[in-house]
């Protein structure tokens, strides 16, 4: 039998193949230091962990849950929203509970794309954002994000005849994995420009509690008609350490939404309810968990780019997200810096061009990985004369 074609034409995940790398470093006695993925290294806050234990025991929890969340969820989800930007939600229609944000950005694309149709995405993005349109068998058009533009895509760049075609736009601030950050005067004209054009907004806003030296993100939710055409995701996963219990959500218009759930109601069955008591629980609580993050990777941060700077990487301290966006020094390309990292430090960090053509010329470097972990890289770095 023949697998079907949208499974031989995909690139493979690139996550999957660096860990292939890594196991082979491994069987060969290797330390490796993997900066490759974003999964925070710190274990899940125990308080949240006690509510699982503790719903995982009632009978309640054992049976099949809403597919698009119990409504106690999303309504703990509302009111952060309404503490968080000030914005209102209806948790009956404008909230929408995910199996982790991967799960509801894969399934937008089935809920709004047909064959033919494109989807606008940043380039470099989260490799999601295509690999759901390809799976639909729609159409990917790229806007670049450059350096020069602030990795801000311009929207008057896109041609007209894409326009046309084009059904939704992936945006995705704080940006993995460039590190960039949007104010209310792009979400304003993006709003404005998706309305303009009936092209549904789908913000992806996974990083937007990860903020450092006072930074605080807004929300696409915050501009006043974003509701006639936006969404946004969220995620439990970087800001609570949650990534393995898999728990997020989208919120904004009522018609996408409502497609995301025929699609959820027919392919899964939604979060399991324990996990979604762990997710109101997190929700609910102070801040403290996401401060004390914020403390660990901003040291980090500013330990790694000392030494990154040291061999002669050039690299703006990111105000948010987990990632530093490096770029390689110019005898390198993304894949052969990559590859002199591993095989002269036992380095693994991700090559810019696997989230896009746009990424060449730069590494991307994951703050999740344990402060020992760090120092025994900046040991390597600090001893490795490069010859650049
Ligand atoms: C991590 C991440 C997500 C969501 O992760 P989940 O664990 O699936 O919730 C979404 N978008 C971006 C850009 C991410 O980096």
């Amino acid at each position: 039998m023949k697998i079907s074609d949208r499974i031989n034409k995909v690139p493979p995940y690139l996550f999957f193949e660096i860990s292939k790398k890594i196991k082979a470093k491994e069987a060969e006695g290797k330390n490796i230091l993997d900066f490759g993925i974003g999964d925070p290294d710190i274990p899940t806050p125990d308080f949240i962990l006690q509510k699982l234990i503790q719903e995982s025991s009632n009978p309640v929890n054992h049976r099949y849950p809403e597919s698009n969340g119990m409504i106690e969820l999303r309504t703990t989800i509302a009111k952060w929203y309404k503490k968080r930007f000030g914005v209102n939600l209806n948790p009956e229609n404008e909230v929408i509970g995910l199996i982790g944000g991967k799960e509801g950005i894969g399934h937008a694309a089935l809920a709004f794309l047909d064959p033919g149709d494109i989807a606008l995405i940043p380039d470099p993005h989260y490799p999601v954002y295509s690999r759901g349109t390809w799976f639909a068998g729609a159409e990917c058009h790229f806007m670049p994000l450059k350096e020069e533009n602030k990795f801000l895509p311009d929207l008057e760049a896109i041609p007209s005849d894409i326009l046309k075609k084009a059904k939704i736009m992936w945006i995705n601030y704080p940006n993995n994995p460039t590190g960039a950050i949007a104010g209310m005067d792009f979400f304003n004209n993006v709003i404005e420009f998706g309305i303009k054009h009936d092209i549904a907004i789908l913000h992806d806003a996974a990083y937007s509690e990860i903020t450092y030296d006072g930074y605080r993100a807004p929300s696409i939710m915050q501009i006043p008609n974003s509701k006639e055409i936006a969404i946004e995701f969220h995620s439990l996963s970087k800001a609570y350490n949650m990534t393995g219990w898999r728990v997020g959500s989208a919120v904004g218009n009522k018609d996408l939404i409502s497609a995301i759930t025929t699609i959820k109601s027919n392919l899964d069955s939604g979060i399991p309810q324990a996990i979604q008591h762990m997710a109101i629980e997190a929700l609910e609580s102070d801040d403290s968990v996401i401060s004390n993050n914020i403390e660990i990777y901003k040291t980090r941060r500013d330990r790694l780019i000392s030494a990154l700077e040291l061999i002669g990487l050039e690299i703006k301290t990111p105000k948010a997200g987990l990632y530093l966006w490096a770029k390689v020094p110019h005898r390198y390309d993304s894949a052969s810096f990559t590859e002199l990292l591993l095989e002269k430090l036992d380095i693994v960090v991700t090559p810019g061009n696997g989230y896009g053509d746009n990424g060449e010329g730069y590494i991307r470097l994951s703050l999740t990985i344990p402060d020992k972990d760090i120092e025994k890289a900046i040991e390597r770095l600090e001893s490795f004369k490069l010859n650049i």
